[in-house]
């Protein structure tokens, strides 16, 4: 071992192409002792209940931190796996090895700065040196046109200025080796049980075998973009609910690091340059603005993103109703859309952009319910949960976040008839509804008794009666928003 040895700390950012904290650490000349620590505190339950990390993005999570080692042994590395709080297995790991310097990438959401905070206190006093990286996002921070407590706080508006004034830094280089730190127990990956998670079952249905790691991210890249060159045709069928390919399904790569957005952003410019440059390819970047959106909101607003009254701090008198949450959770609520969607997530741990608007929608303005139990629900369930996208758009659908656009509620009865015309989504998840035709699929408490046995569906034996009426209780809930100060 050489007198200089640094740790780098891996979180969601399991990688090896454009990791800064990694090149970084290699520009020193040290050896490099790599690190990933499951933090139990991940695998607890959620306010309301539920398994933090459901058994899709743990499954994923460990097919990424596996395949992170894979390549990393490859180069002549190895990760090294730890299970316990990060604050104390590094420091500890640090002692072990006489490490010069721990470096990582920054996260902002509380949970994950409070980590950091714990460590570096950790490190400091044990005169340890640390640096902490920004990664995530594809502007970046220092670059932004705007101190981040002046960020503004409509979509557009960051957007517009972002585009007009970031540059998007070039990715890092791959390392081609990884001079590794030697004397170190590699350490064990966990299994899913270890973690109190059952194997989830694969689903013919689902719209994606997703498989987790850079390894996978890059070969869907180059599988989207490159071989089968969906990208010009992007723009057109993202609003699509299902296959593989009506959108990138880079989401679950994104949320662990296994595909940095620079990477995406870098690939897009290439195709523009050797294909063709077209709506579809901007609007793959527009997306990723999204995303950096929410994630500079996060920074900027803080735990305020969790809060029930959300980042406008709007108190509404929200419903805690389980018995209309398990409804809605199961499938059952009587509207197809929403069905649908709330199985194939279930299901497969996935659900399109068009569906997910749809169904939070129809929890917090048909419903009523307190729209956190969803932010919930999605944070277990979804393999590309991200807790700023999350967090951010709940905000958003539930009428809590940073645009004051007012009570605004999707007509779920009219999307379905735009989005699934011949109702061909629907009958995939839904298969009681098989027999009945597309002109009456999107409202079948419409049905006659002579319908229903024709269409061997019976309403509320087969198939639920609906819950709600659409409008009425729209307008109920939007007599309370409005109520809400
Ligand atoms: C209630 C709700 C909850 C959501 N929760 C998450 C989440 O936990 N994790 C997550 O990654 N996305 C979340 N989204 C955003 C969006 O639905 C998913 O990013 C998208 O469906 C993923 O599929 P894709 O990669 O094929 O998307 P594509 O259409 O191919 O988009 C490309 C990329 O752009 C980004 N993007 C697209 N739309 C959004 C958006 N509205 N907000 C932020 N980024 C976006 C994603 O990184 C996505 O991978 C949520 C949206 C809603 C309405």
């Amino acid at each position: 071992m050489t007198d200089k040895t640094i740790v780098v700390w891996y979180r969601n950012d399991l990688r090896l192409h454009d990791h800064e904290a990694l090149h970084q650490a290699l520009a020193t000349g040290a050896q490099i002792l790599p690190l990933y620590c499951f933090d139990p505190r991940q695998f607890t339950q959620t306010s309301f209940g539920f398994p933090k990390t459901g058994t899709f993005r743990g499954q994923f999570l460990l097919e990424s931190v596996a395949d992170l080692r894979a390549t990393l042994q490859r180069l002549g590395g190895d990760l090294v796996v730890r299970s316990g709080l990060p604050e104390v297995v590094i420091p500890a790991i640090v002692h072990e090895v006489g490490a010069t310097a721990v470096y990582f990438h920054k996260e902002v959401t509380s949970e994950e700065t409070s980590v950091e905070a714990a460590l570096t206190d950790a490190l400091s006093q044990m005169g340890t040196r640390f640096e902490s990286f920004w990664t995530h996002t594809l502007c970046h921070l220092e670059d932004l046109p705007f101190a981040i407590e002046n960020l503004p706080e409509l979509f557009t508006n960051f957007r517009q200025q972002g585009e007009r004034s970031s540059t998007i830094y070039t990715t890092r280089p791959t390392p081609t080796t990884i001079p590794l730190a030697a004397g170190v127990a590699p350490g064990e990956i966990l299994s899913l049980a270890a973690l109190a998670l059952v194997a989830p079952i694969p689903d013919s249905r689902s719209v994606l075998a997703f498989q987790g790691g850079e390894t996978a991210g890059l070969a869907r890249l180059n599988h989207y973009i490159w071989e089968q060159d969906h990208l010009k045709s992007y723009k057109q069928t993202r609003n699509q609910m299902l296959g593989a390919d009506y959108s990138t399904k880079f989401s679950a790569w994104l949320s662990l690091g296994c595909l940095s957005p620079r990477r995406i952003y870098e690939s897009v410019k290439d195709y523009e340059a050797q294909r063709v440059a077209n709506e579809s390819t901007y609007w793959l970047i527009f997306e990723l603005f999204w995303r950096d959106y929410f994630y500079f909101i996060a920074a900027k607003h803080g735990d305020r993103l969790f809060r029930k009254s959300g980042l406008q701090g709007r108190e509404i008198p929200w419903q805690d109703d389980w018995e209309r949450l398990d409804l809605w959770r199961e499938g059952k609520t009587g509207f197809p859309l929403v069905d649908a969607n709330m199985r194939e997530l279930a299901a497969t741990g996935f659900m399109s952009n068009r569906g997910r608007q749809n169904v939070a929608s129809f929890l917090t303005k048909n419903l009523g319910i307190n729209w956190q139990m969803g932010a919930e629900w999605f944070e277990s369930l979804l393999i590309d949960y991200d807790v700023c996208s999350n967090w951010g758009n709940w905000n958003y659908t539930a009428g809590v976040g940073n645009d004051a656009r007012g009570f605004r509620f999707f007509n779920i009865v009219k999307q379905s008839k735009d989005y699934d015309p011949d109702g061909t989504y629907v009958k995939h998840w839904l298969p009681e509804l098989a027999k009945v035709p597309a002109s009456k699929i999107h409202e079948p408490w419409k049905l006659s008794t002579t319908e229903q046995s024709r269409f061997g569906v019976k309403l509320g034996v087969d198939y639920p009666e609906a819950i709600v009426d659409l409008f009425k209780s729209a307008e109920a809930n939007k007599r309370l928003y409005n109520a809400g100060v």
